[in-house]
């Protein structure tokens, strides 16, 4: 072949500032870029074979290598693929990708936004340029005859053909790294980023460094005692190819342990597993928490033909699945076009919706055929589940009807059956606890009338329940510290007119002289309650929300708080007599602020000047005692 030296077919003299320019964020993609030319150029080969088009030797290993000396400061992607003649290197990589590059150029020019565009406009190779300021190929096509060709280029728009030494059939890209790409260099750097695009390439790939020696695996055997047999950074099978049935549960956790480095197994799974209308494959894994207040925090890994292409794209993935970990494997996937493109794409739309479906069924299928686990799991899932019904009209109306409540009595329910069985006590309500140990006098109280409220302390409960509410407008949820069912109260006996409790509140009023207090005298069934608090449901909801929102100012949302005062109970009996007689003037204020307190404490900590007016007033009760 003549020595042959030329210009770039492209239209624009400036496409390398500009690929470097819009890539740098990504710079370390080239390597999937080169790597997965590889890899295509070994399936093509294959695949001719198959058609009878090529013959392949009997003992071809299909391989691809990554060089990285960093003391010649060169990077090198060796593969044992299709090659190239002259004229395909002429075709394939002179014009540069054809229009490709016209179009990126167009639509991406004035553009900033990085994050436009998931893929490429067939400018894979081109991304050598991002880390090196000289890219040649060595090429030899497996067509009978075929010249071995070299090809040169400084990232200018020149470059230079001539005839290479290659003898073997394949093509070696080497990189000589520039300024920019110094770090790839480090075989860590380098080792990882093959890591995070390449894991799952269909052709086994080996790293190596020849400044250190090959990494190894343990001769294990007698056979392979003197041989050590280097390891592929990748796995060219990866479990989510498999057929579901062909699937073990241990294979599924080791996948999820090789995939995430979670040595956490995972609590369960769904194997996705489709090809009409549109292929996909992949396995979503439902994590454990670590602990109670992790939130969850997931990973999908989306793939395009087992090459990596990023992680949680919440435009193709039902954002509340993010909260998952899992791989996706879409070949179809429409990667070179921009994201708010892909947020109105029908096919993504129905990737999207598949999805959905398939994890509510599997949810379904847990809760009537193993309820044991599906309860087990609740505490780990239902973040995710409820987060799902919130964001998702089809999810609610599929997962609504299996949504557990864990009761105060220990159990799990569904709406239905809290419903259903509180029915008589109070019809259509539910209510509920937020917080264990601060409503622990009320669960207590609840208890002893037979009464069972559910548990709900997640941050993602309270638009849950005002979701539920919206949905179903006859139920309210009610928390146990802010309204009194009628089962806890009992018939006035005939010690309590209308006018006694009005002189016990005037009572309380006069000794706590707060105004916009209400005060509310009952009979309550538990006589050992002096006093409680309850706090109107709605505006403590308000306020929970400012709160969450960020945007909470004091007195914007009053507390609509109702001190009860429980007739029936013999301190509050006693202290009516007292005040009856003029002289204990004093120590009736203080028996009322008393129990004013403690209604406080067991409903939220005290604030500090109650706090140090409390422990006073305990001192005083205390002298008063020992006279
Ligand atoms: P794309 O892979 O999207 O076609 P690239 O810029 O990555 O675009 O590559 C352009 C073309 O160059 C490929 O389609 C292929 O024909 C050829 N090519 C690149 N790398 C190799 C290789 N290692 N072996 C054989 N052909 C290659
Ligand atoms: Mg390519």
């Amino acid at each position: 072949m003549m020595h042959e030296s030329g210009s770039l077919s492209i239209h624009s003299e400036n496409i390398f500032p500009i690929i470097k320019k819009w890539l740098y964020s990504d710079q370390d993609i080239f390597i999937r870029e080169l790597v997965s030319n590889a890899s295509d150029a070994i399936m093509k080969l294959k695949k001719l074979e198959t058609m009878g088009e090529a013959q392949i030797p009997q003992d071809t290993e299909f391989k691809i290598q990554v060089v990285v000396d960093d003391q010649k400061k060169i990077i090198q992607v060796i593969d044992n693929g299709i090659g190239m003649t002259a004229e395909e290197v002429k075709q394939y990589i002179n014009q540069i990708a054809f229009s490709g590059a016209e179009d990126f150029l167009e639509k991406y020019k004035d553009k900033t936004d990085q994050d436009q565009i998931i893929g490429h406009f067939g400018l894979g190779f081109y991304s050598a340029f991002m880390v090196a300021d000289q890219v040649q190929i060595d090429t030899l096509s497996y067509q009978e005859g075929a010249e071995p060709v070299k090809w040169i280029c400084d990232g200018g728009t020149e470059y230079k053909m001539e005839k290479s030494n290659r003898k073997e059939r394949g093509t070696t890209i080497t990189l000589y790294i520039s300024e920019e790409g110094q770090n790839f260099l480090n075989e860590y750097t380098l080792r990882s980023t093959l890591q995070k695009y390449c894991s799952f390439m269909p052709v086994e790939i080996y790293f190596e460094n020849p400044n250190q020696p090959p990494t190894t695996k343990e001769p294990n055997s007698d056979i392979e005692k003197d041989e050590k047999k280097p390891e592929p950074i990748n796995n060219p099978s990866p479990l989510y190819l498999k057929h579901p049935n062909d699937c073990t549960d241990e294979e599924y956790k080791a996948f999820y342990r090789e995939v995430f480095f979670d040595f956490q197994d995972p609590l369960f799974w769904i194997h996705l597993n489709m090809d009409y209308p549109f292929k996909m494959k992949g396995i979503l894994y439902f994590p454990k928490l670590k602990n109670e207040f992790e939130t969850m925090e997931g990973q999908i890994k989306l793939y395009c033909n087992q090459v990596f292409v990023a992680d949680n794209i919440k435009e193709v993935i039902p954002e509340f699945l993010l909260l998952l970990k899992g791989v996706m494997d879409c070949p179809d996937f429409p990667l070179n076009v921009s994201r708010s493109f892909l947020q109105n794409d029908g096919y993504v739309n129905k990737i999207s919706n598949y999805i959905t479906k398939k994890v509510a069924d599997k949810l379904k299928s847990l809760y009537k055929k193993e309820k044991e686990n599906y309860e087990k799991y609740w505490d780990d899932i239902h973040p995710f589940i409820k987060y799902g019904c919130l964001r998702d009209e089809k999810f609610y109306e599929r997962m609504n009807p299996f949504v557990l409540y864990k009761t105060t009595k220990g159990d799990y329910v569904t709406l239905d059956e809290y419903l259903e069985r509180n029915k008589e006590k109070h019809d259509k309500t539910v209510f509920y606890v937020t917080n264990e140990q601060q409503q622990a006098q009320y669960i207590h109280f609840f208890k002893e009338n037979d009464l069972e409220a559910v548990i709900l302390p997640s941050t993602i409960d309270q638009p849950f329940i005002s979701h539920i509410e919206m949905k179903k407008s006859e139920v309210s949820f009610k928390r146990v510290d802010s309204d009194l069912s009628d089962v806890m109260k009992t018939e006035d006996d005939s010690k309590s007119s209308d006018e006694t409790k009005k002189s016990i509140e005037e009572m309380f009023r006069k000794a706590l002289g707060k105004e916009d207090l209400k005060i509310q005298i009952e009979n309550l069934k538990s006589e050992n309650i002096s006093a409680m608090i309850l706090l109107s449901e709605q505006s403590r909801r308000m306020q929970d929300m400012s709160y969450m929102f960020g945007n909470f100012s004091p007195g914007m949302f009053p507390e609509e708080q109702t001190l009860v005062i429980n007739q029936r109970n013999p301190l509050v009996q006693r202290l009516f007599q007292l005040q009856k007689q003029a002289t204990q003037e004093e120590d009736v204020k203080m028996i009322c602020e008393h129990l004013y307190d403690l209604a406080l404490l067991s409903h939220k900590p005290l604030d500090a000047q109650s706090m140090n007016r409390f422990i006073q007033r305990n001192q005083t009760i205390l002298a008063r005692l020992l006279g």
